[in-house]
């Protein structure tokens, strides 16, 4: 039966172009090696179009049944399998030299070739990005995008419980290093055999190019400095942007904000993330059209939007980035205490900007996020950050896919989605279970105007509300909010910078 099993696997290779026919027997015999196998016997079924998930299920309980598996968990399921998928990866320089012939012809051509590569290595689990619940939800600022990802596997008790017994590593430094290429991983670790990193000179600085493994949103790619080093957003971080998205004019490119509670989850390493989709912030209406001095050939406006983004266009990106340049200095040392802005508190800095830049024609367009993280008594984990009656749906820091308008939230809503249906169908309370108890006081604030006379109904009354909060939290996010005072407060710092 395994050795079924292995001439799926090595057809699946095949049919994908991962190896070729002469690297066929030298695949097999390292795949024999993970799988503790002293010889092969080719069985004579032939097998077309083979689905991965399946025959690497297959592998994973052939591992299990033999003792392979340290535990028979996800987790170690996931270290095993992509040992195996190492097996039938081409190694890292004839990676790199298939990339950069395509990009000779064309950019795109390029990614769409390491895109479905990802995905064919399983480096990029496909058929779990599959499952992810998406749907957009109305707003007053168009429709917003809305995920529950499953692709991040939930830790199960025993290798969390695993994870506590290891003496901590350094090894990788972090999640972004470029040393975790070939990395067996561990309990605590991803394993990352499977991925290939691409080399990218922007600017003269090295960066390289990969995808997220588990891909919020189409060819969902960070960027990442060679060196271990913090994010900070000053001008060479934008002239990266500018460079990246001058090479790959089909993607965008942004970085999270520098600062603890606006930032992403990693600040410890210089990256950024992009890719091929049109987030709901790239479409947005404007407020009103700004002028600044010096720049009157740049377009600029004030979007309309939940967080405070300042929208420059031009086809001459040197002078968005003096711009850009500009605005950031004049807004890290900026307050307003009509709007609740402070630079600082004491020596702590407060003022930063989440960028985002893409193209449309030969037009660059930059986004300049205005972010601001000052905590009070009353909001201790930030005024300018999701408020507390509505950690129910979403606690985490607002990062940069979030201020695009694409949510990103936690698997555990999936569930709770499914156990909130079926106990407002039985008439039951949701306070009932522990699972679904913090959703009752936001469930009461809107149940009474919904009809809920059927399952579909109120999983589509559900996920309106998800999108609603998802806005709001969006909301507490903006220093200016979307009213005339809030126009007034931006204009003021408009005023400012063309002041300097
Ligand atoms: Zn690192």
């Amino acid at each position: 039966m395994i050795y079924n099993t292995i001439k799926k696997l090595a057809t699946y290779a095949l049919e994908k172009g991962l190896i070729t026919e002469e690297e066929r027997a030298y695949s097999i015999n390292l795949l024999l090696d993970v799988l503790n196998l002293d010889e092969y016997d080719e069985p004579s079924e032939e097998y077309v179009n083979v689905d991965l998930e399946s025959t690497l299920k297959e592998i994973l309980d052939y591992a299990a049944s033999n003792n392979l598996l340290e535990n028979d968990s996800v987790v170690y399921r996931d270290l095993f399998d992509t040992k195996v998928m190492n097996c039938f990866t081409p190694r890292p320089q004839s990676v790199i030299d298939k990339f950069y012939s395509l990009y000779e012809d064309s950019p795109k051509e390029a990614t769409d070739w390491y895109y479905a590569f990802a995905k064919n290595t399983d480096y990029v689990r496909d058929y779990r990005i599959k499952k992810d619940l998406k749907w957009t939800s109305p707003t007053i600022y168009g429709d917003l995008d809305i995920t529950i990802n499953l692709s991040k596997p939930e830790k199960d008790p025993k290798a969390i419980a695993a994870a506590k017994l290891m003496k901590q590593s350094s090894y990788p430094k972090c999640m972004l290093c470029v040393e975790n290429e070939g990395y067996r991983g561990r309990v605590n670790h991803p394993a990352r055999e499977t991925i290939r990193i691409i080399p990218l000179d922007l600017e003269g600085d090295k960066f390289y190019f990969q995808y997220s493994p588990y891909s919020y949103y189409n060819e969902h790619c960070i960027v990442f400095n060679e060196k271990h080093i913090p994010m900070v957003i000053n001008e060479p971080a934008l002239k990266h942007l500018f460079a990246f998205v001058s090479k790959f004019p089909h993607y965008m490119l942004g970085s999270n904000a520098d600062l603890p509670i606006v930032g992403g989850s990693i600040l410890t390493h210089d990256h950024y993330q992009g890719g091929a989709y049109v987030f709901p912030m790239f479409r947005a209406d404007k407020v009103c059209e700004l002028e600044f001095k010096g720049y009157e050939d740049v377009k600029a406006s004030f979007l309309k939007w939940p967080l405070s983004v300042i929208r420059l266009e031009s086809i001459d990106k040197e002078k968005l980035i003096a711009l850009s340049m500009k605005i950031l200095n004049c807004w890290r040392e900026y307050t307003d205490e009509e709007s609740f802005i402070y630079a600082y508190t004491d020596d702590t800095p407060h003022n930063t900007i989440t960028p985002i830049v893409h193209k449309r024609g030969d037009t660059f367009i930059i986004d300049l996020t205005l972010r601001n993280n000052i905590t009070t008594e009353e909001y201790p984990l930030g005024v300018y950050h999701p408020h507390q009656e509505y950690w129910n749906i979403k606690k985490e820091n607002i990062g940069l896919i979030e201020v695009m308008g694409l949510a990103v939230l936690p698997s555990r809503l999936k569930g709770e989605i499914e156990k909130m249906t079926t106990l407002i169908k039985e008439g039951k309370d949701i306070a009932s279970d522990p699972d679904t108890l913090k959703h009752k006081e936001w469930l009461d604030n809107f149940i009474d105007k919904y009809d809920i006379s059927t399952e579909k109904n109120i999983e589509d009354m559900l996920k309106a509300e998800i999108g609603k909060t998802f806005m709001k939290v969006l909301e507490c996010a903006g220093v200016y909010k979307q009213d005339e005072k809030g126009k007034e407060g931006l204009l003021r710092f408009v005023n400012k910078v063309n002041s300097l």
